[in-house]
């Protein structure tokens, strides 16, 4: 089968690979029919995830059609159209049972890469270094679905892939991270990154209840999606100073909830090329969390921090006294994806929301990488790209 593989920082090429088997009595096998390139992806292809290799395949947010199923599947059929959640969980363990679904303890084959930089380890995670698991990604024709009774999610007739394809992802990421900033009636919520995700988030915290949400960023096009589609007040961080202007918007308070939906990359923290020489000791270390501090000196006091924006290794200089003196709550993490599946879809078809609004391109498989490299340097007014196997 064809499969966009990670080659080096910034280099995916589509390569052919041998097609995924059943390897436990509880996996299946997915055709893939949607996939998209996230802006988790982008860490990858920027180098800045340890335990990656040449050849491993990208890609966590698929849906498909079930192909083959292992024999101790029973909750789904040969036949069934399905989106699949990015985490992988096994639905028993001690957090699958308190809905923490991303934090799963039997689906990370290399939990103890992880635990030895973190303690514990989270999840394991498609397409996204041997740290988190090892597992091929979606980004292919072909992908194997581990503990497929609670990895995948049926999709009812008449709703069409786009539609659904971020149910895997970046909805329930922009959801879950909104429902992190606690919206009470009132409430300003601001939102650093108005990518796939910050839209998300901005929609979400309407739908939750905020009363203005003000979002930050310095593409044009973003800033006017989340302007004109998502109704959010904007500020271009290259042309304001943000601290001043959040202070200004609300009445010197600031706001009741910030959240940072930009992560590594955060434009400006010149990273680039010191990760190489990381990974080798798998510690990562920058004094430079752009984004991150300003959303916790905005943040009001007694305010809510949430944090979906991914982080790896160590961030020093992080305003802690700001933090602690200001009594802020910090919420972060992984998705629980599976927690917010049901819920996001039963919106869909309600009407509420059609992620689809996001996309703006949709390309074959096979222009992967094109399509990474013009989402990554946001050309040709990309917001998020779909590849299409
Ligand atoms: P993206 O790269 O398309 O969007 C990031 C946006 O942040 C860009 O528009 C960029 O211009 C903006 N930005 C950069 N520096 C900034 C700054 N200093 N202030 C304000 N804006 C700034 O990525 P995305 O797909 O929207 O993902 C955003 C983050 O969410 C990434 O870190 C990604 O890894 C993470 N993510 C987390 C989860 C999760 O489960 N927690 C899931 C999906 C994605
Ligand atoms: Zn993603």
């Amino acid at each position: 089968m064809k499969a966009v593989c990670w080659e080096g920082t910034t280099k995916v090429e589509v390569k052919n690979v041998p097609d995924p088997k059943i390897l436990n009595p509880r996996d299946a096998i997915i055709k893939i029919t949607s996939t998209a390139i996230c802006g988790s992806d982008l860490h990858l292809y920027d180098g800045y995830v340890p335990t990656m290799q040449k050849g491993d395949i990208l890609g966590h947010e698929f849906m498909g059609e079930v192909v083959e199923l292992g024999s101790a599947v029973k909750n789904v059929q040969i036949g069934d159209r399905v989106v699949v959640p990015f985490t992988i969980s096994c639905g028993n363990c001690f957090f699958c049972n308190r809905d923490l679904w991303s934090l799963c303890d039997n689906s990370n084959p290399n939990a103890w890469i992880a635990e030895k930089i973190m303690g514990h380890s989270p999840s394991g995670l498609f397409g996204y270094s041997h740290m988190l698991g090892g597992y091929a990604g979606g980004q292919a024709e072909y992908a194997r679905v581990p503990f497929a009774d609670v990895g995948l999610f049926k999709i009812p007739d008449g709703l069409s892939d786009d539609q659904v394809l971020f149910l895997t992802d970046i909805f329930p990421t922009g959801y879950m991270a909104a429902e992190n900033c606690d919206i009470k009636p009132g409430d300003t919520v601001a939102i650093w990154g108005c990518g796939p995700v910050g839209q998300f988030a901005i929609r979400s915290a309407y739908m939750l209840g905020a009363d203005r949400v003000i979002a930050i960023d310095r593409v044009p096009e973003r800033l006017q999606m989340a302007k004109e589609q998502g109704k959010a007040e904007v500020l271009n961080y290259e042309e304001v100073d943000v601290g001043e202007a959040l202070k200004e918007m609300t009445g010197g308070r600031g706001p009741d909830a910030c959240m940072d939906a930009v992560g590594m990359e955060a434009h400006g923290t010149g990273l680039e090329g010191f990760y190489d020489e990381a990974k080798q000791a798998l510690r990562l270390e920058t004094d430079r969390p752009t984004a991150l501090r300003q959303v916790i000196v905005a943040c009001r006091k007694g305010g809510t921090v949430s944090i979906p924006g991914v982080y790896g290794g160590f961030i020093d200089k992080m305003p802690m006294g700001a933090a602690m003196n200001k009594a802020l709550t910090m919420k972060m993490g992984q998705t629980h994806v599976h927690r917010y599946l049901k819920p996001l879809l039963e919106h869909i078809q309600n009407g509420d929301i059609d992620p689809s609004f996001v996309i703006t391109h949709s390309m074959k498989l096979e222009d992967a990488p094109k399509g990474y490299e013009i989402f990554k340097h946001k050309k040709d007014n990309c917001i998020k790209v779909v590849l299409k196997p």
